[in-house]
């Protein structure tokens, strides 16, 4: 195995041993956060936006002064990181400085993660993926490529497997971005031993950097397919691709190493809008960032030093990075920033973020000896097929050397006896056919263990095949100076920061002066930069605040749309849907805390009788019912050969009313309707034609002279019966 090389050792440096055990001391180590500036491209140049960045590699630092500010002014923002990268860095400076040493970790069986972050723009893609075209342009993926590749090629002894996985987050779904179906959604899963995985995510064996690099390229064609928009859908997602390494010493089975490489293009930083969206685009807008504001969320959680609950379960991606934020990863994570001025907010909010992130601490840890490796299940596996290849061998030859026998001994009963030969003959005949039989499929099988063995070490890979190449003492003697020139540019930005760390906190006061005006001198020089620090701060203090006061009014605005969504549910629950429904779905739901959405159980069977439907009958043509088939056994012809597969009863709806039931009418009301009802006889009716005139022509006289009309009204009407009350008196 390569000897650790100078990166390697750095990151041992960096890091402050907390405690050691029998196999790997296990030491504390903050994220590394790096911040790289893009260049200013052809749109920014041709409307003369100005440039409100500075980045001072040398120091570490990084200056954004307002677009309303002088340029000459004093009033910039400053942050400090562990390194920079300007407009003019190159990706292969980024690579050997700061990506190196995590790769050649993960090759030692740590685990490892590069996050890129930043707002849509400014290069995150760039950073992680760089361009296809251009050679010295690729990115941080394509380089760790070749880096394991090669380590793997120049390695002595050793055994490797290299799988990768990619997939893709997109409004909290997962998209396997290697499988052939791009509409499938993955679950996340949890298993003590190890960890939080996606459940059925494919996973591809790679030999060479050719081959991982297609893996990459299909992943990102597959990415495309179904965004309409593929540059929102990518500023949108986060894109994971997972490289596995295992390794062990050729021959040995215990003492198994595995390192995980995530390589993290996270979604676009810029703040999303939310406001006047409603109903499913709101739901759709509060879920984009979720995961992004979830692991702002977690680095709050972690570096406040107060919180013991971090929210990793919040989001997809902090729990699948879990490991990589306070837990046993290595972490780089890389803030992409635009230099131009209409970018200033949000240049300081990445600035802000990844200053945060600069406090995690985390406890890398070599994974030995896991229990799902891969390549120990290989090794044992090919151990078996050549323990059976050998007894096959030996059964083999046995069979043969019976066989040579049972010719010997032919040709002796040959010589013997004639009479007996035809008989003899036969037997040895059929024996020699049957063992030659047997011996073919034997050879074909042992040829078949054979082949799987070929095929499990095609899987993996052992180093010293292109030592040749590799060691090519010139190529090894450039990487070695690259990387001693790394880690020197390292160390002096760590002496300049201290330095003025120094400078600015009032160390070295006590200095001796030979005169006081010296004395005043460098003591106001000391106040003066205390004052401006102490300005700076009491700014940065008011920014923060405004920025936060601007959070949670937009988190207010936003619960405020949501409690209005709510309402409205409620308002049509509560009015439209039956009582009794309502129940039904209460108690058939429940809350799914590992999807963190709520479900609904399968209703339970019903306690109404399901009619059985005829089933098939052997010899049959169509499924019978019982009735029909006594019917036809009873020699009643084939009228009901069919009868009862179709059910054409009505499914009657339970009754909703009730049959009439008559009044209960008291007795005293009972008795005074009979009489009222009593038979009266007949009731004569004279209607004789003279009358009726007569009242006609008195109508008419009435009509003549209203005045006598109270003299008729006495005359009484003997024609009608007398009205008698209903009620007695
Ligand atoms: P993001 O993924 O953050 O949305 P991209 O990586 O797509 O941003 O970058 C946007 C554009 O800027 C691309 O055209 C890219 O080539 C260019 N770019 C970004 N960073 C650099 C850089 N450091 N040097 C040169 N060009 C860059
Ligand atoms: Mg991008």
């Amino acid at each position: 195995m390569e000897k650790p090389d100078n990166q390697q050792r750095t990151w041992k440096k960096k890091s402050t041993m907390k405690s050691s055990s029998n196999t790997e001391a296990i030491a504390t180590q903050c994220v590394k956060v790096v911040v790289r500036c893009r260049p200013m491209d052809e749109r920014e140049i041709a409307r003369s936006y100005s440039r409100v960045v500075d980045v001072i590699p040398s120091r570490g630092v990084v200056e954004v002064r307002h677009p309303r500010d002088d340029p000459s002014s004093e009033t910039v923002k400053v942050f400090t990181f562990d390194a920079v990268y300007d407009w003019s860095s190159t990706q292969q400076e980024l690579y050997e400085e700061t990506v190196r040493p995590l790769v050649s970790s993960v090759l030692d069986g740590f685990n490892g993660t590069i996050f890129a972050y930043g707002q849509t723009g400014t290069g995150k893609t760039y950073t992680m993926e760089g361009s296809k075209a251009d050679h010295e342009r690729r990115g941080v993926i394509p380089r760790s490529f070749e880096h394991i590749f090669n380590h793997i090629g120049r390695s002595e002894n050793m055994q490797y497997l290299v799988r990768a996985s990619y997939l893709e987050i997109y409004q909290e779904e997962i998209r396997d971005l290697l499988h052939p179906d791009q509409s499938l959604r993955f679950e996340l899963k949890e298993k003590p031993d190890i960890g939080v995985y996606v459940k059925d995510l494919s996973t591809a064996v790679c030999k060479s950097a050719t081959e991982i690099q297609h893996l990459m390229n299909v992943g990102n064609q597959n990415r495309t397919i179904g965004a309409t928009n593929m540059n929102e859908h990518s500023s949108r997602s986060h894109a994971i691709f997972l490289i596995t390494i295992e390794m062990g010493t050729i021959g040995d089975c215990g003492g198994i190493r595995v390192g995980r490489l995530n390589l993290v293009d996270l979604a676009g930083s810029e703040r999303q809008s939310k406001t006047g969206s409603s109903g499913e685009r709101l739901k759709e807008a509060s879920k984009i960032n979720l995961s992004l504001s979830a692991l702002g969320n977690v680095i709050s959680a972690l570096v406040d030093g107060k919180t013991t609950h971090v929210p990793y379960r919040d989001s997809k991606l902090t729990r699948l990075l879990q490991d990589s934020l306070g837990g046993n990863s290595k972490t780089i994570m890389v803030a992409n920033i635009g230099p131009a001025s209409y970018n200033y907010d949000e240049t300081l909010t990445t600035l802000r973020y990844a200053s945060r992130a600069k406090n995690i601490k985390n406890k890398p840890r070599i994974n030995e000896d896991p229990k799902d490796a891969l390549l120990r299940q290989y090794q044992e596996e090919i151990g078996r097929l050549r323990e059976k290849l050998a007894q096959k061998g030996g059964t083999q030859r046995r069979k043969k050397k019976s066989k040579r026998k049972k010719e010997d001994d032919a040709m002796d009963s040959d010589s013997e006896d004639d009479n007996s030969r035809g008989e003899d003959n036969k037997t040895a005949e059929t024996d020699k056919k049957l063992i030659a039989e047997q011996l073919r499929a034997e050879k074909q099988e042992a040829e078949t263990l054979v082949q799987r063995i070929k095929d499990l070490e095609s899987k993996m890979l052992c180093g010293g095949k292109n030592i040749i190449d590799h060691t090519n003492e010139q190529q090894r003697a450039l990487e070695q100076k690259a990387a001693e020139i790394a880690e020197r540019k390292r160390r002096e930005v760590e002496m300049q920061q201290k330095l003025e760390d120094e400078e600015v906190t009032m160390v070295g006061v006590r200095e001796t002066y030979t005169t006081l005006q010296q004395e005043v001198d460098v003591k106001s020089r000391k106040l003066r930069k205390c004052f401006t620090k102490l300005q700076a701060l009491k700014q940065e203090l008011e920014d923060v605040t405004s920025d936060y006061n601007r959070d949670r009014r937009d988190l207010e605005q936003e619960q405020h749309e949501l409690m209005k969504e709510l309402k409205l549910k409620y308002l049509i629950i509560e009015n439209f849907i039956p009582e009794e429904e309502k129940t039904k779905i209460l108690s058939r739901i429940h809350l799914d805390e590992e999807e963190d959405c709520w479900m609904m159980k399968d209703p339970e069977p019903s306690s109404v009788d399901v009619i059985k439907r005829p089933t098939s009958v052997p010899g049959a043509r169509r499924p019978v019912s019982e009735y029909a088939r006594i019917a036809l056994a009873m020699g009643r012809g084939c009228r009901y050969a069919g009868d009862n597969i179709l059910n054409l009863d009505l499914d009657m709806p339970a009754r909703t009313t009730l049959d009439y039931q008559g009044p209960v009418i008291a007795p005293t009301i009972q008795a005074v309707l009979e009489e009222a009802l009593r038979d009266e006889g007949d009731i004569d009716v004279d209607a004789s034609s003279t009358r009726l005139r007569t009242r006609t022509r008195m109508q008419s006289a009435a009509r003549v002279r209203p005045k006598s009309v109270t003299k008729m009204q006495q005359i009484p009407a003997p024609v009608y019966p007398k009205t008698r009350g209903l009620v007695p008196k």
